[in-house]
């Protein structure tokens, strides 16, 4: 029997969901996307019901804006599937489930263009289920624009002038769409992509890198990003940081009842947003944007995830404040809790660190064999 190479990290094909959990060394993820990116309070408080009785206690608030309960049991996952769709927190269908990956500009309003696509992108998905699981898309089409560095295939953006675009991520330009026929043109879109062959590339970028597409499709420059909105008071209400995207499921359920809480949206980047509320901040929640967590990285690592050999949380947590650039501390190569180049990555290998600067995880290390004792010397600029 062949065993699986330890070094060599399981690259799955597919993101877990409330349908299709994934096993860790916890017990069951069950993931939940929230509809519009948005919760009542009452849907926040049995989440957090659910963690507290079938998980961890706590949920894990994902980069990309998805809400996760962990360590469920195999014979509690039906109770927890029962308790989302009572919270209007399931698909009917288990494969659009998989393909609603969205990622909703923040400050949408009911009724507003980013609120209406949504509505027409749900219709749509249906019709594009031939898409690999992991493709998603974003409705970037708020206020600003901010989602540049966060990943999604398909992205509804403005140009400079407000007019609606289309742009395949990868293309440094878009297609100017009305608003009518944008659905339409993305189901274009997706339909080049699966005749062109997409699906063995798995992603827009990577089928761009090496197939031509029409000029059409790539003529119209996006607005200029605007800084990403960060932890803090504003007008709409307080935006927060779940450190290493874990929300104590008894701490948030406390800040449900904040007066004047409204709403809770979740957004990218490990952060959420209270609307409604006048508090300034939070207990066991980032509230400043300039917190030295909000540039760290960390997956849950060992015991946690069978793919560890390394404990990661504690070691990014105790450097975080020793590290003047972006850290990441990853529990194998694979890289989940940012999959792209930090300032400084430790890799976990056999039980001991891969050191490397402005690196992926996956990508050279300059030093390995590393222990946490090894690294507690570490400060300054990597
Ligand atoms: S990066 Fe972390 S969470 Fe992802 S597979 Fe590796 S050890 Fe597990």
């Amino acid at each position: 029997m062949i065993q699986p190479d330890p070094q060599t990290p399981i690259v799955k094909g597919w993101c877990p969901g409330a349908h299709r959990p994934m096993r860790s060394g916890d017990g069951l993820v069950v993931r939940v996307r929230p509809f519009r990116a948005a919760l009542t309070p009452a849907q926040v408080r049995g989440l957090c019901a659910l963690a507290r009785r079938y998980g961890n206690g706590t949920l894990d608030l994902t980069s990309r804006a998805n809400l996760q309960i962990r360590a469920v049991s195999d014979a509690d996952y039906p109770d927890v599937l029962a308790g989302l769709a009572d919270l209007n927190l399931l698909d009917h269908d288990p494969a659009v489930e998989a393909h609603r990956n969205v990622l909703m500009a923040p400050d949408w309003q009911p009724g507003d263009v980013t609120d209406r696509l949504y509505g027409r992108l749900m219709d749509a998905l249906p019709r594009v289920l031939a898409l690999p699981d992991k493709m998603g898309f974003a409705l970037d089409t708020g206020a600003a624009s901010r989602f540049a560095d966060c990943s999604a295939d398909f992205r509804f953006e403005r140009d400079a002038g407000g007019g609606l675009l289309l742009r395949a991520d990868g293309a440094a330009k878009g297609w100017p769409v009305r608003e009518n026929g944008a659905i339409d043109a993305l189901l274009d879109m997706a339909q080049w992509f699966i005749d062109t062959g997409g699906a063995e590339a798995g992603r827009m970028a990577r089928h761009l890198a090496r197939t031509p597409m029409a000029g059409h499709w790539q003529t119209t420059q996006p607005r200029p990003q605007a800084a990403p909105l960060a932890p803090g008071a504003t007008p709409e209400g307080l935006i927060l940081g779940a450190p290493f995207g874990t929300l104590p499921a008894d701490r948030l359920d406390a800040a449900m009842d904040l007066p004047g809480l409204l709403e809770m949206r979740v957004m990218p980047g490990r952060l959420f947003w209270l609307l409604g509320t006048d508090a300034r901040a939070l207990d066991g929640f980032i509230s400043g944007p300039d917190a030295a967590l909000l540039r760290v990285h960390a997956c849950p690592g060992a015991p946690l995830c069978p793919q560890a050999t390394v404990a990661t949380r504690a070691l990014a947590a105790r450097l975080a404040n020793r590290v003047s650039g972006s850290l990441h501390v990853s529990g194998c190569a694979k890289g989940c809790a940012w999959p792209r180049r930090a300032n400084l990555t430790l890799t976990g290998r056999d039980g001991h660190f891969d050191l490397a600067h402005d690196a992926a995880p996956w990508e050279e290390p300059v030093a390995t064999g590393l222990s946490p004792e090894d690294l507690s010397d570490l400060t300054g600029t990597p």
